[in-house]
C-alpha cells in the first residue's frame, strides 16, 4: 500500500479489470501515469480518493451538460429509484421522453430508446439495412460510432490513440467480412464522396456521419458536406443517419441537425439525453422506424431499454435545458470564453502551437505543428505534437484541472462552470504553457 489511494486503487483494478479500466481511455496509456478515481462531483469540481479536487472539462465524455449532482435531477432520480428500478413493462417516462425528444428535434418522428450510443448507432444500422435491402454501409475517417463491429472501422479517438487507425478494420476480432460492407471515406471531402456515389450509389443502405466531429479531437464540418450528404443520400435512396451521440443537445436545444439545417432520415442520441444514466436513442422518419418489431421484420430487443431510473435523469435534465431562459447562449459565451483565454494564456507564454474552437459547449484544443485548426482526420494526426500535449495534461492536472487524457478527444464546458472557474483554468493553463516552453 503508498499513501496514495489512486495508485493503490489502479493497481487492486488491474488483478481482475484489463488495464484497470472498463472503457480503454480511462487508462491513460496515451498520457501515462495514475488515472484520478472519483469519489464524487459537484457542479463543476470532481474530487478523487486522495482528496484532491480538479475542475472537469470530460464530464463523464459529454452528459454532464449541467454539472454534476444537478438537484432537479438526483431529485428525480431518487423518486424514481424508490418506486423501483426496473419492471421491463411500459413506463410512463418513457413515454414523455419520447414525446419531448420528437418535440424538441423536429426529424424525430418515432424512436426507439436504448441504453447507450453504441446500441443507438447499432440499430439505426440495422434498421437502415433492413429497411433499403442493401448492405453498404458508408462512415468518415476518424468518426466514432461506438463499437459495434460494422463500425470499428477507422473509428476515431480510443482507436487512434490505441491502435494503427490505419487498417481496416481497426480492431481485432472484427471479421474482414463483415467489414468490407462498411466504406470509409475522408470527412470533409465533398469530391471523393461525389464520386464514390456516383459509382456505387444504388448499393448504399447508409451513410452515418457524426455532423461535427467530435471523436478525433474536435472538427468541424465544411460548408456544404453535410448538405451534400443529404442530396446523395436522396438522390439515390439511401438512408442519411446523424449520430448525435455527441452533438445531441450539447451545441443547441435541435442539436446539430439544427445548427446546419438539416433534416436526417435517422439520428441517435446518446449522452445528454440520460443526463449521466445509462440512456440513448435512435428515431426519425415513421415510415423508417415502423419496420422495427413487432411492426416490421428489423429485430431490436433490451432487457433494461427505456430504464425507468434513466429515463427520470433524462427528464429532468431536458426539462431544465428547455426551461432555463438563454441557456445554449450562455453555455456558448462560457465555453467561447474558455476557447479565447487558453489560445491568449499560450500567446502570453509564447507558445506558438496551440489552438482551439467550440460549437455551443464542446470544443477541441489542438497542439499542432502549424499551429492551425485541422479538418479532418488525415490533417489532425499528421501534425498533432503529442509530447506537447501530454505536458500540458500533467501540468493541468497537477494544477486541478481535468481535460481528457488524449490528444484526440473533444472537451466539454456545463452549465455549472461559471466564468470565476474558467478564469482559473485560463490562469493555470498559462503556467502549464509557460513549462512547456521551459
Ligand atoms: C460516445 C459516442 C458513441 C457511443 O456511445 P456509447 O454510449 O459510449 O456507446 C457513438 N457515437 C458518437 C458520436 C459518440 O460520441
Amino acid at each position: 500500500m503508498t499513501n496514495n489511494q489512486n495508485q493503490d486503487l489502479f493497481n487492486q483494478a488491474k488483478n481482475h479489470i484489463p488495464a484497470g479500466v472498463n472503457s480503454p481511455v480511462r487508462a491513460f496509456a496515451a498520457v501515462g501515469g495514475i488515472p484520478p478515481f472519483i469519489r464524487n462531483g459537484n457542479g463543476a469540481k470532481i474530487t478523487d480518493e486522495n482528496n484532491k479536487t480538479y475542475t472537469d472539462y470530460v464530464g463523464s465524455w459529454g452528459p454532464m451538460i449541467l454539472g454534476h449532482c444537478h438537484p432537479k435531477v438526483i431529485d428525480a432520480v431518487k423518486i424514481a429509484a424508490e418506486n423501483g428500478l426496473s419492471f421491463g413493462t411500459p413506463t410512463k417516462n418513457e413515454v414523455l421522453l419520447a414525446d419531448l425528444l420528437c418535440q424538441l428535434v423536429p426529424s424525430m418522428e418515432m424512436l426507439r430508446l436504448v441504453s447507450s450510443g453504441t446500441e443507438a448507432t447499432m440499430s439505426a444500422i440495422r434498421l437502415a439495412r433492413g429497411y433499403t435491402q442493401r448492405d453498404l454501409l458508408v462512415k468518415f475517417e476518424g468518426c466514432y460510432h461506438g463499437h459495434s463491429d460494422s463500425l470499428l472501422v477507422k473509428a476515431g479517438s480510443g482507436l487512434l490513440t490505441f491502435g494503427d487507425g490505419k487498417s481496416s478494420p481497426s480492431s481485432a476480432g472484427v471479421p474482414e467480412d463483415i467489414a468490407k460492407n462498411t466504406i470509409v471515406l475522408p470527412y470533409n471531402n465533398i469530391d471523393v464522396l461525389q464520386d464514390f456515389f456516383l459509382q456505387n450509389g444504388n448499393k448504399v443502405a447508409a451513410v452515418i456521419v457524426e455532423l461535427i466531429a467530435g471523436n478525433m479531437n474536435l472538427i468541424r464540418p465544411a460548408a456544404d458536406f453535410i448538405h451534400k450528404i443529404r442530396e446523395l443520400t436522396t438522390k439515390f435512396g439511401a438512408i442519411f443517419i446523424a449520430d448525435e451521440v455527441m452533438t445531441g443537445f450539447r451545441v443547441g436545444i435541435k442539436s446539430a441537425q439544427g445548427l446546419f439545417d438539416v433534416v436526417p432520415d435517422l439520428s441517435t442520441f446518446g449522452k445528454v439525453i440520460g443526463g449521466g444514466m445509462p440512456l440513448a436513442a435512435f428515431g426519425g422518419k415513421k415510415e423508417i422506424m415502423q419496420k422495427i418489431a413487432p411492426l416490421g421484420a428489423v429485430y431490436q430487443a433490451g432487457t433494461l431499454s427505456g430504464n425507468p431510473v434513466a429515463t427520470a435523469a433524462g427528464l429532468a435534465t431536458l426539462n431544465e435545458i428547455k426551461n432555463t431562459p438563454n441557456f445554449y447562449e450562455n453555455l456558448t459565451q462560457k465555453t467561447q470564453m474558455l476557447v479565447d483565454g487558453l489560445q491568449q494564456a499560450a500567446k502570453n507564454a509564447g507558445y506558438q502551437h496551440f489552438t482551439a474552437q467550440n460549437v455551443g459547449g464542446m470544443f477541441g484544443i489542438y497542439f499542432a505543428e502549424n499551429g492551425e485548426i485541422p479538418n479532418d482526420f488525415a490533417e489532425i494526426s499528421a501534425s498533432v505534437r503529442i509530447d506537447d500535449f501530454n505536458k500540458f495534461f500533467h501540468k493541468m492536472l497537477d494544477l486541478g484541472e481535468y481535460f481528457a487524457p488524449s490528444a484526440y478527444e473533444a472537451g466539454f464546458v456545463s452549465a455549472a462552470h461559471s466564468q470565476e472557474i474558467i478564469k482559473q483554468t485560463i490562469k493555470n493553463a498559462e503556467i502549464a504553457f509557460k513549462a512547456l516552453k521551459a
